[in-house]
């Protein structure tokens, strides 16, 4: 075969042409004496998104020739036809194997890359690797020519060839290791392989077979040798998209270069139109200087070629930049466009693009998708193995149990019951937070002590299939075991779970399934061994790296990446977020060898990256009559900056055409609008009116029967929490508590100090001697094992808790020599934890005081604080703390013949200094304040049921712990 003819089968199209609808043509009419059965013809595309527009291509072109509809043509992309050449004598490595195997080979060297995560260096070797191979660059047996080589490259000294040589070590030994590991599974790597079946495929394909190839990226060494080969034997069409230069003068031209060489293909000819000098001259790093450039392109075309063509957006930030492209792409849809492409690498971008024309009920058919670990399904998947990785810890049981995924087949209102009973009575009311065993044990004691008749079977049946589902994975937790029966063990926990099936009625569900059953068929070649921790580490990889793509309902607007848009043309598109992190962005860091050595040794560098985004771009500025390009000057208030090429594009443009601007201006203006965010459908809803300080009245009946000091407290210090909490009774669903909290402390504390005055069941007897010097370390101990008792419980659940009793513990001495002084004062402990009631005229008053002393006078109240703060003295004196005060009003009711003498606070503040009562009021104050706070809590009811309102004014301390602030909403009406 002639070079010339070789080339008849090599079709090089411009950027502005379709390259799917000539394939499609071309192939139809190549073929036409053998329609519509074209068994024997393959048709190779790289991207599986290419096939749906090539396929409605190839039926037009079929239809033109007469005929409805082809059989017998396979598209498929070239790797997964030419693996059907692969010997059957060789056992390929999957992909799920290889990054297994790799780890495997990675442990014994451990020594060689520190710290680093066995999972992410596996990642990059194998794409080294994968390079290697593809570039069929042999590594040299010995480490020591290696080094060599390197250092050559490198262009070092020899001083430095130890530094590198710890690169060239662990490159060399990892592959060498990886080798082996393959050669002793019987395994070839899958490149190797490719590599192999390339080969085969010459010797085994049938020679009237006939390929049509249409392909973007630069094909491998070897493969360049396979389409030589091909087209030399006339069996195949290769399709090619782009400007081939004898010495390219832009990244856009060395895409194709290497290919272009090895077939000797001839340049194509210069751009005949204005708008392609234009673009040319953007992307030509040879180019004159701008002046000069502009000035040739304005002399040539007095007219900018870009008008109507191609505009730019500049977004003032990321919001603005989602709501223009949103609002062109309606525009565009209301003009009858049908093809429409958004394409960026700014995922962000595409997200907020989406969730905008989703609003205005606008599809989009996104080429990414998203990472199947972001699902509901794969949630409940997470939250199963939480539950089995936490003793089955309260917040993924419940989750999991409410998800849809669990359970599926069960009775679903039994279910539901059987999670409720859960919930409500067992980890909020007993605070139950984990374990199935304590979890079972306090249903049964809870009915028990409840003397409860509700049927706790459901309940109990459900931790029976909960410890079913999880045993075969907690049968492997301890010790490391094959990643087949990691995943086996999952598959089965899943069916027990019946999540299996729900997983399959769900399109993320079912993608799912697909992946387990991937690793599942994927592992069994070899023996890899895993922990639970490595399990988790590798199938939450899988999951992140999986995506889902749900299947739009239409086609109209499609969200593709760069590389996905390859052989593509559209109506109009939107090349949006050009800004310099993301178009071209920037390639991937390799941890292995420099620029210079990457070249030496053949491998891709950054210029390949770069090669590769600018032709992605270049052709897209010609693959839609309409290209809105859109860049944004800002995110999160960090200044962005635009694509230099873009920047050059602009400068050079308005050079050139200084009075004919590229930038959309009036598309910015009106995506800064209001109405540009409103669709037409969108129902006209009046607005809320603006909210204001709440004030609401009671209703009659609504006035909770009786004041505490802590509901008097409340009311005096906002009326509206008194209204929500008290009256209304709204309060948030009590928090787990795992840990002691302060307020638990306190509750402890207090048991203790009553318990050493008077007896309380269950715990040590009370300390009868008198509180005297000679008896202060029998007393200490006394209180040391009372303390012991109260804190046993919490003990057992959480060590932790260890500290709340050594913190309690420091304050027993001090306590004790504060009580033999107040006994040497004269005062006896009477009661402790005294419930009591009153009246207040018609108010009815209640409340439990801690302690009460007696002295032969008259008696004491004293209340235990246990936290850090109290009541400023100024504020007890004034009335505006009425705990004091309330509390003497009560037991002077209880105990008339005793006048209170006085009322204070036992604050165990600093265990380091001697305790001493606080905010003391004396019977001379007690006399009118106790008055004084008696009157205005029956005015205040007095005034509350004739239908005064209860408004919201608690101040910043009141409203820092406010259980109420979402419903009163301060920070909306303050503001
Ligand atoms: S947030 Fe403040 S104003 Fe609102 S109810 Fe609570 S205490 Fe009152």
């Amino acid at each position: 075969m002639t070079p010339d003819s070789l080339h008849d089968r090599v079709v090089v199209l411009p950027y502005h042409a379709d390259p799917l609808q000539q394939l499609a043509r071309d192939l139809i009419r190549h073929h036409r004496e053998q329609l519509p059965d074209l068994t024997g013809v393959t048709l190779l595309v790289d991207d599986p998104q290419v096939s749906g527009p090539l396929r409605r291509q190839l039926l037009d072109a079929a239809t033109e020739q007469g005929f409805g509809g082809l059989v017998g043509l396979d598209i498929r992309p070239l790797r997964d036809w030419v693996q059907s050449f692969v010997p059957d004598t060789v056992r390929v490595c999957s992909a799920v194997s290889a990054e297994l195997l790799l780890v495997e080979a990675l442990r014994p060297y451990q020594h060689l890359f520190n710290q680093a995560s066995p999972w992410l260096l596996a990642s990059e070797l194998l794409e080294l690797f994968q390079a290697l191979t593809l570039g069929e660059i042999g590594l040299p047996a010995d480490c020591d020519s290696f080094i060599d080589r390197l250092q050559n490259a490198y262009g070092v000294r020899d001083s430095l060839r130890q530094t590198l040589g710890r690169e060239a070590t662990i490159v060399h030994t990892l592959w060498h290791a990886w080798h082996e590991q393959l050669r002793a599974q019987g395994l070839t790597d899958a490149d190797s392989a490719h590599l192999l079946a390339l080969r085969h495929s010459l010797e085994h394909l049938d020679t009237q077979h006939q390929l049509w190839l249409a392909i973007a990226r630069p094909p491998a060494p070897a493969e360049q040798q396979w389409l030589q080969s091909l087209l030399q034997r006339e069996q195949l069409h290769l399709y090619l998209q782009g400007q081939i230069a004898t010495a390219p003068t832009g990244y856009p031209d060395q895409h194709l270069q290497p290919l272009a060489q090895r077939l000797a293909l001839p340049a194509t000819p210069p751009p005949t139109t204005a708008y392609v000098r234009l673009l040319e001259s953007v992307f030509d790093q040879n180019d004159p200087p701008l002046r000069e450039s502009a000035r040739q392109l304005a002399e040539a075309a007095p007219e900018s070629p870009a008008r109507e063509r191609l505009a730019v957006l500049l977004a003032d930030n990321a919001e603005h930049e989602a709501r223009a492209i949103d609002l062109q792409v309606r525009q565009w849809l209301l003009a009858g466009k049908t093809r429409i492409a958004i394409i960026t690498e700014n995922r962000r971008l595409a997200r907020r693009v989406r969730a905008l024309l989703e609003r205005a009920g606008i599809q989009l058919a996104d080429a990414a998708g998203w990472a199947l670990s972001t699902t509901s399904a794969a949630a409940a998947l997470e939250r199963w193995l939480e539950c089995l990785e936490e003793d089955f810890a309260h917040l993924p049981l419940l989750d999991l149990l409410k998800s849809p995924f669990v359970f599926a087949d069960a009775d679903a209102e039994q279910h539901r019951l059987a999670t409720w009973r859960l919930e409500q009575d067992l980890i909020r009311h007993e605070n139950i937070a984990r374990n199935l065993n304590r979890y079972r044990a306090h249903a049964h004691d809870r009915r028990k002590r409840l003397a409860n008749q509700a049927d706790i079977t459901p309940l109990l049946d459900l931790f029976d299939r909960l410890e079913a589902a999880a045993a075969p994975l907690l049968a492997l937790r301890r010790g490391r075991h094959p990643a087949a029966r990691w995943i086996a063990a999952l598959q089965q926990s899943l069916q027990r779970l019946e999540m299996d099936r729900a997983l399959e009625q769900d399109a993320a569900g079912s993608r799912l399934v697909q992946l387990l059953e991937k690793l599942a068929g994927g592992v069994d070649a070899g023996a890899f061994e895993l922990a639970w921790g490595e399990f988790r580490t590798w199938l939450g990889r899988h999951l992140e790296r999986t995506h889902f793509r749900p299947r739009p309902t239409q086609q109209r607007v499609r969200l593709l990446g760069l590389a996905q848009s390859q052989l593509q043309q559209f109506d109009a598109l939107i090349l949006a977020g050009a800004e310099q992190e993301s178009l071209p962005g920037h390639p991937a860091i390799s941890p292995f060898f420099n620029q210079q050595v990457r070249h030496e040794l053949g491998l891709p560098q950054r210029e390949t990256h770069y090669a590769e985004r600018f032709y992605h771009i270049r052709r897209l500025l010609e693959a839609a009559p309409a290209v809105l390009v859109t860049a944004r000057a800002e995110q999160d208030g960090e200044p962005v900056v635009i694509s230099h090429w873009l920047e050059h594009l602009l400068t050079l443009h308005q050079q050139a055409w200084p009075d004919q601007s590229l930038l959309a201006t009036p598309l910015a203006a009106q995506a800064n609008a209001a109405e540009a965010f409103q669709v037409a459908h969108e129902p006209a809803v009046p607005l809320p009116s603006p909210s204001v300080q709440p004030v609401p009245v009671l209703e009659a009946g609504l006035l909770p029967p009786g004041f505490s000091p802590s509901d008097y407290q409340q009311l005096l210090d906002c009326p509206y929490q008194y209204y929500a909490a008290r009256a209304l009774q709204l309060k948030p669903p009590e928090e787990i508590r795992e840990a002691l909290s302060s307020a638990d402390y306190g509750e402890r504390v207090h048991r203790c100090l009553q318990a050493l005055h008077t007896p309380v069941a269950g715990l040590p007897e009370p300390f009868d001697a008198p509180f005297e010097p000679a008896n202060r370390a029998a007393a200490i101990a006394r209180l040391e094992a009372i303390s012991e008792a109260v804190f046993a419980d919490v003990l057992a659940d959480n060590f932790e808790h260890q500290a709340w009793l050594a913190r309690w513990r420091a304050f027993i001495p001090g306590y004790l020599d504060w009580q033999i002084a107040r006994r040497q004062g004269g005062w006896r402990v009477s009661q402790t934890e005294l419930r009591c009631e009153g009246q207040l005229g018609a108010v009815a008053i209640r409340g439990r005081l801690d302690r009460i002393d007696r002295a032969d006078e008259g008696q004491a109240i004293l209340d235990y604080k246990t936290g850090r703060s109290l009541p400023k003295p100024a504020e007890v004196r004034s009335g505006e703390a009425i705990q004091l005060p309330f509390y003497a009003l009560l037991q002077q009711q209880q105990a008339p013949e005793q006048p209170v003498l006085e009322v204070a606070y036992l604050h165990f503040d600093k265990a380091d200094k001697p305790l001493k009562l606080n905010c003391s009021l004396t019977a001379d104050e007690l006399q009118p304040l106790g008055e004084a706070v008696g009157e205005r809590l029956q005015t205040l009811v007095n005034q509350i049921e004739a239908g005064q309102g209860l408004p919201a004014w608690g101040d910043a301390d009141t409203c820092n712990y406010c259980d109420m602030a979402l419903l009163c909403r301060k920070p909306v009406w303050q503001t």
